[in-house]
């Protein structure tokens, strides 16, 4: 077992941790009370400066002017960008970007990826993910009622989707809808690019979550497709395998998000840490005398060690036997990170009284943002369901003494 970080993987990461420090930190009051709109020409600015430094679409494909780290060198590097919010976007690496990057480089067709794929990486034009629908459970989405129906040399498509994240100035989206009703559940669904331009593509609102619509790359979309017209050549890889393409998206996609949420552990546990050493709670006293802050700061240290290398160790498993023998290992850190996440965040805002509350520190942003990540991607129970499925059949027909 070799714990060794590579000295390249190291400069990297030291490059990126003083980047995070110096140039994204101090713009993060301005992104929390100033319409993201005013922002752009500066996080433009802040790509620029990544793409100068080499540092740009870490993990993305270096023939289209990725960096082309391997899973695990990626998942370290998820870790650094994660302490800000703006980390993944201003280097080129954000979801659900990555993803759909992912599947268009796997099956995307020669035309699909010089449309798509290319300025997608180049960070010309963004994408969204639109699979989640408003009247159908996303736990089990091959109840879904979209539909693509085949006419002519088109496929039209009617449905409502919600949750499309970053739909908001995405130039296309890869929607999840009903192509072959007929078929087993799982076949019956296809992907298809369809450009958010394309008339019947109606972007109804951005869905206000947690007190906040967003707007841009940070939102969440509900879109309703009215006779959303598109050429069947935008049809991803084969018809009727959606869901077998979403797997290829959902594991190392996991692995970037568990690493994020380690990385915003990481970040809120800085906080913590120094505001107790700072805080005087009576004379001479600080926070960080007393015992029950000391204990959330050790459980807090251990868990974070804990869901990390768990991460880790996902994401090698995924590299050495592909991410369908590493289902059980993805589940596990799904709701492992998540859950984590949410208790470090909460006891980082605890620790920092009505300031945790406020948007003064980042705190509040990330206890607002992130209790989703219990939600997507598959629900903790979701997770947690399969995970002791599969550890149950591995105990049917033994007798254990
Ligand atoms: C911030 C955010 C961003 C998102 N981004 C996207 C995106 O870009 N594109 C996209 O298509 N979707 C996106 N989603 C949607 C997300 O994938 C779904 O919300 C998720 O799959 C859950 O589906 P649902 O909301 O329909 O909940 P439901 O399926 O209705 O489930 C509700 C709850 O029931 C419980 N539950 C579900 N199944 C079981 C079970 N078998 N046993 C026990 N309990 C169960 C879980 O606690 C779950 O939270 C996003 C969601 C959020 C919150």
């Amino acid at each position: 077992m070799n714990f060794e970080v590579s000295d390249k993987m190291k400069t990297i990461i030291g490059m990126i941790g003083e980047f995070i420090d110096k140039e994204l930190i101090p713009m993060e009051q301005d992104f929390l009370s100033k319409p993201l709109k005013s922002l752009i020409p500066a996080i433009e600015r802040k790509r620029a400066l990544v793409k100068q430094m080499e540092l740009w679409a870490p993990n993305h494909p270096k023939e289209y002017g990725g960096m082309g780290l391997d899973l695990v060198e990626h998942a370290l590097v998820s870790e650094a960008l994660g302490r800000s919010p703006l980390g993944h976007y201003v280097f080129g690496c954000q979801a659900p970007d990555a993803g759909n990057i992912e599947i268009l480089n796997m099956f995307g067709t020669k035309e699909q990826k010089g449309k798509y794929l290319r300025p997608l990486v180049e960070g010309k034009i963004r994408s969204c993910f639109s699979m989640t629908e408003v009247d159908m459970p996303g736990s089990n989405p091959v109840m879904l009622e979209t539909t693509a129906v085949k006419e002519g040399n088109d496929y039209v498509i009617n449905g409502q989707k919600w949750y499309s994240s970053s739909a908001d100035g995405a130039d296309f989206a890869i929607v999840m809808a009903v192509t072959n009703p007929e078929a087993p559940p799982y076949l019956r669904a296809s992907m298809i690019i369809v450009p958010t331009n394309t008339p019947g593509f109606n972007l109804v609102r951005n869905i206000s979550v947690m007190g906040h619509a967003g707007e841009g790359y940070f939102s969440h979309a509900e879109i309703l497709y009215q006779s959303c017209r598109v050429p069947q050549t935008n049809l991803l890889g084969t018809e009727g395998h959606g869901f077998v393409i979403a797997q290829e998206r959902l594991g190392p996609g996991r692995i970037h998000h568990c690493m994020r949420w380690i990385g915003i552990c990481n970040r809120v546990f800085d906080l913590m840490c120094s505001r107790a050493v700072q805080r005087e709670i009576s004379a001479g006293k600080t926070l960080a005398t007393k015992q029950i802050i000391q204990s959330w700061i050790a459980e807090s240290a251990a868990e974070i060690q804990s869901a990390r290398l768990m991460v880790l160790h996902a994401a090698w498993m995924i590299e050495k036997v592909g991410a369908s023998a590493a289902r059980k290992e993805i589940s596990l850190i799904k709701f492992m990170a998540a859950g984590v996440m949410q208790k470090v965040i909460d006891r980082a805002l605890q620790v920092h009284g009505g300031l945790g509350m406020t948007d003064d520190t980042i705190i509040s942003f990330f206890y607002r943002h992130e209790r989703a990540a219990r939600i997507y991607d598959g629900a903790d129970e979701v997770h947690k369901i399969s995970v002791a499925k599969r550890i149950l059949k591995e105990y049917e027909g033994k007798k254990i003494k």
